[in-house]
């Protein structure tokens, strides 16, 4: 589903994604761990062409990344995305946000998308919120419209940057329960979290960056358990 072959990304001179080599299967859900600027966000940006790569390929679904126009528009709805920080239109009822993506980019009409635009809300626990604006609703709340959102136009992928680690740790789980049921039901994901228990929960498959690179990649119980590598060792030391 999502095939990453030799990635490499500058920033500057800066060299921030390393032959980065990364096969993620239909329905599998890999987490993704590492220290601060290993360039966890640097790859998912990637992915969904926010930022553009220097070398390497990409494909989604047997596709390469397009570069620009309609085939972008039809690759950031194939590849949804859920940011730390809750990225909702706080101009619009939480109802309007998930419905905008569907009328907007798939041309749904207004009572179609109205009505999976409910539906999935429904799904992620906030059907009462639909008419409430972003600002009224907790942390948590807004999280799961972002992924009701996100949901809204179909993705094949979806990738999650840290979604819970702006949240207070009482709406953590809400958010990890929505994203263990998403994982349960089949969806293609690719998590950046610290969140072990998610891991242990729902992952597939653990890799480890350090440095731009992937260090290692396992199992959640062969990574936990068993890092083969010092830097895995020492980053798990600080973080369980
Ligand atoms: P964190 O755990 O703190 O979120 P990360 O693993 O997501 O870290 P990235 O945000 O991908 O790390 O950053 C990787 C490196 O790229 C860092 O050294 C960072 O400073 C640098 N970087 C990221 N975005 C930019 C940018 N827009 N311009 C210049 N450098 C950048
Ligand atoms: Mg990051």
């Amino acid at each position: 589903m999502v095939a990453v072959r030799q990635l490499n990304k500058w920033f500057g001179d800066h060299h921030v994604l390393k032959d980065v080599d990364l096969e993620v299967a239909a329905g599998e859900v890999v987490v993704v761990v590492g220290p601060s600027g290993s360039g966890k966000s640097t790859l998912c940006r990637c992915l969904n062409r926010l930022e553009v790569a220097g070398q390497g390929s990409i494909d989604i679904d047997g596709r390469p990344l397009p570069a620009e126009g309609r085939e972008l528009a039809r690759l950031r709805a194939d590849v949804g995305m859920v940011f730390q920080s809750f990225n909702l239109f706080g101009h619009r009822t939480v109802l309007e946000n998930v419905m905008l993506g569907p009328t907007k980019v798939r041309r749904m009409s207004k009572s179609e998308a109205r009505a999976e635009a409910l539906a999935l809300l429904d799904r992620v626990g906030i059907r009462d919120k639909a008419d409430n604006y972003p600002a009224e609703l907790s942390g948590g709340q807004q999280q799961r419209a972002a992924i009701a959102r996100a949901l809204a136009m179909h993705p094949k992928v979806m990738l999650f940057d840290e979604p819970t680690s702006a949240l207070d740790p009482e709406m953590v789980n809400e958010v990890l329960d929505v994203m263990v049921s998403l994982a349960a039901e089949g969806m293609t994901m690719i998590v950046v979290t610290h969140e072990m228990g998610f891991a242990r929960r729902a992952a597939d498959r653990v890799i480890f960056m350090d440095d731009g690179r992937i260090v290692e990649t396992g199992t959640p119980d062969e990574f936990f358990s068993a890092p083969r590598t010092e830097r895995a060792r020492d980053f798990l030391s600080k973080i369980l």
